[in-house]
């Protein structure tokens, strides 16, 4: 069985102390879950700062972005040996914000971002593996931009994202990565997706990474949901077979709603 995972991806949030503070209220409600697997993403000014609060409970910590070499004349970047140092155990690759795939904001500014971060297919590939490689447990996003939906072309472009991400992955490593359906028309709009149609995507995941290794491998990875989760959409989506938790945004930046979105994560699907 699949341990249902929530983590939260804090994005460019909390300085310092309110890091601190935020780690500590997760941790006060949710710190000894065993059923629920919960990861917090701060930014990586703060990962040493919650990985201490977190240290003696069931949360890991995790990374918003990695690059794929060892070390060099990157300036700005950081190795996956830099993110274990911290004490992280996952790392998020190819979220659709470091894609530049900005479906839901201007458009000007989206080709400004996207020539700023421009993660491609083959960077987030990349990514994917040198995370593995170093024992690192990537959370790989994936999803449609609304004019793709609106095309009919969601399938298309998450099956070709999915398959790209894990090119060279071992059935081994595959035992370690997480896929988030994340369709980028949702992500901090508010705007959710059907929870029906959230899970056929994820089930579409689920099959392409059976039919590229085998049902029993693809049977046991977790593939998450990311998109505008919050406490009045998160049953109906935790509800679904091939919904294993949320990669979760806006939500997670507070204890309460956070601790609400585990809770329902453990009374619906934790063993
Ligand atoms: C995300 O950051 O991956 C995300 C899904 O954000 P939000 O929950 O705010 O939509």
């Amino acid at each position: 069985m699949r341990k249902p995972v929530m983590a939260g991806n804090w994005k460019m949030n909390c300085d310092n102390e309110e890091a601190e503070e935020l780690a500590n209220g997760v941790t006060a409600r949710a710190g000894l879950n065993e059923k629920v697997q919960v990861v917090l993403c701060p930014p990586a000014t703060a990962l040493t700062t919650v990985g201490k609060v977190i240290a003696n409970s069931n949360i890991a910590l995790g990374a918003q972005n990695m690059f794929w070499e060892e070390s060099g004349a990157y300036t700005g970047e950081l190795s996956a040996q830099m993110l274990l140092s911290c004490g992280c155990e996952y790392v998020i690759v190819g979220h659709s914000e470091r894609r530049g795939r900005f479906g839901s904001v201007d458009e000007d500014e989206a080709d400004d971002l996207a020539a700023v971060f421009g993660d491609t297919d083959a960077t987030v590939n990349r990514k994917a593996r040198a995370a593995l490689a170093a024992g690192l447990k990537p959370i790989i996003c994936c999803g449609e931009l609304l004019a793709e939906r609106q095309e009919g072309k969601t399938d298309e472009v998450v099956v070709a994202q999915v398959k790209a991400a894990l090119e060279g992955i071992s059935a081994d490593d595959l035992a370690n990565v997480t896929f988030a359906y994340e369709p980028v028309w949702a992500i901090g709009t508010g705007e959710v997706c059907d929870a029906d149609e959230a899970n056929r995507v994820c089930e579409l995941i689920r099959g392409t990474v059976g039919d590229m290794y085998s049902a029993d491998l693809a049977d046991e990875m977790r593939v998450l949901y990311g998109g505008s989760v919050k406490p009045a959409n998160v049953r109906g989506l935790m509800e679904q077979e091939h919904i294993d938790g949320g990669l979760v945004g806006g939500a997670s930046l507070d204890a309460d709603s956070f601790g609400e979105l585990i809770t329902a994560a453990e009374e619906i699907r934790g063993q």
